[in-house]
C-alpha cells in the first residue's frame, strides 16, 4: 500500500536525517514508528504526504509513486493529525470537521450525517458539541476532534505525529482507546510516530524502530520484545516493557472493588511491572484505573501469586 523504496532524505543543510530506508506498510495496517528525539521519525511520515520532498529513492502509494499524484489528491487522501491541531477559533466544530469534505464538494447531508457520526464515534455527543466553538473544549476533546477531522472525508490513509503528546495520562489514555476503536471499526492504513513505547505496544499491528536515519528492525510488537535484533531494541523495548509475560493481562490479577477509601493510591492499566511492584513496596494495595475509572486493586498477594505463576512456568 505504501512502499519505501530506498528513501534518504537530506536537509539543505546537509544534515542527513533519513537514510535508504526500505519498508512497506500494509492495507489497512496500524504501523508505529518509534525511535529516540531527531532519529528520523517525522522526516519519514511527512514525506509520504509529500510536506518534505525527498533527495533519493521513490515512495509509493498503490503502486504509483507519490511523485506522480496530483499534489491535492494525494493530501485530501491522506488525513493528518499533529501533536498539536489546529482547529479553526472562529468555526464550529462541525464546520472544523467538515473543511475536507467540503473542499471534495460532498453533500450538506452527507456531511452533516458524517460529522455526527464521527463525533458520536468518539463519544462526542453532536447534539452538545457540533455547534460549540473550539474553545468550548477541553485540550483532549479539541485533540479528539482533531482526529476525527482526519478521518472525514475517509482518506485511504492517516498520517499521526505524536498526536497525544501534549495530552495528560488520563486524556491521553483515552484517546489511545479511542484510537484502538477506530482502528477496529475502520481498518484505514495509519502510519503513527510516537517516542512512547507503551503507546507503540498498545496501538500497533507492526513497529518500525529508528535510529539515527535508519530502521533498525520492523515487527509485530510480540516480535519486537521475544526476538530483539540488537541491544538497542532490546533496551527500547524490553526494559520498558518490563518482564510482563506476553499473554499475560493485569485484569487477570485484580481483586474486585468492595469499598474504595480515600487515601488510595491509583495507577492506570498501562503501568509496568517494575512500577507496580515498586508500588506494592510502599502499598499493601494499588487501585488500578482504566480511563480514569476504578476497575479493581492489585495487592501485595495477588502480585505474589502472579510471580509463582510465572516461576512455575518457566520451571523455576
Ligand atoms: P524525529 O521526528 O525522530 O525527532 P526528525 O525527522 O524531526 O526526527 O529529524 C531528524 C533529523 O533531521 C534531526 O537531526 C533534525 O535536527 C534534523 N532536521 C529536521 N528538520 C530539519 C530541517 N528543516 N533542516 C535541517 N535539519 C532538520
Amino acid at each position: 500500500m505504501i512502499k519505501f523504496e530506498n528513501v534518504s532524505k537530506r536537509y539543505s543543510d546537509g544534515t542527513a536525517a533519513v537514510n535508504s530506508i526500505e519498508f512497506e506498510i500494509m492495507e489497512g495496517e496500524f504501523f508505529v514508528i518509534i525511535g529516540p528525539s531527531g532519529c528520523g521519525k517525522t522526516t519519514t511520515l511527512k514525506m509520504i504526504n509529500r510536506l518534505i520532498p525527498l533527495s533519493d529513492g521513490t515512495i509509493f502509494i498503490n503502486g504509483k509513486k507519490i511523485s506522480e499524484y496530483d499534489i491535492h489528491e494525494l493530501r485530501w487522501n491522506i488525513g493528518y493529525v499533529l501533536q498539536q491541531i489546529a482547529l479553526f477559533p472562529h468555526m464550529t466544530i462541525e464546520e472544523n470537521i467538515a473543511i475536507v469534505p467540503e473542499l471534495k464538494q460532498w453533500e450538506r447531508t452527507k456531511i452533516k450525517q458524517r460529522t455526527n457520526e464521527l463525533l458520536d464515534l468518539v463519544g462526542l455527543d453532536h447534539k452538545t458539541y457540533a455547534n460549540r466553538k473550539p474553545n468550548e473544549l477541553s485540550g483532549g476533546q479539541q485533540q479528539r476532534v482533531g482526529v476525527i477531522r482526519a478521518l472525514a472525508a475517509d482518506p485511504e490513509i492517516i498520517l499521526m505525529d505524536e498526536p497525544f503528546s501534549a495530552l495528560d495520562p488520563i486524556s491521553r489514555e483515552k484517546l489511545q482507546d479511542d484510537m484502538l476503536d477506530l482502528k477496529k471499526n475502520l481498518k484505514k492504513t495509519t502510519v503513527f510516530v510516537t517516542h512512547d513505547i507503551r503507546e507503540a505496544l498498545k496501538l500497533a499491528d507492526r513497529i518500525c524502530i529508528m535510529e539515527e536515519g535508519k530502521v533498525v528492525q520492523i515487527g509485530t510488537p510480540h516480535e519486537l520484545i521475544t526476538n530483539p535484533v540488537n541491544d538497542f531494541v532490546k533496551d527500547f523495548v524490553g526494559n520498558r516493557y518490563d518482564s510482563w509475560s506476553n499473554d499475560f493481562q493485569l485484569e487477570d490479577l485484580l481483586e474486585p472493588i468492595v469499598e474504595i477509601e480515600d487515601q488510595q493510591v491509583k495507577a492506570s492499566m498501562t503501568i509496568s511491572m517494575q512500577e507496580l511492584v515498586d508500588m506494592l513496596v510502599e502499598h499493601e494495595q494499588v487501585m488500578i484505573e482504566r480511563d480514569g475509572t476504578p476497575i479493581g486493586y492489585i495487592n501485595r498477594r495477588s502480585m505474589m501469586k502472579y510471580v509463582s505463576s510465572t516461576l512455575l512456568q518457566k520451571g523455576v
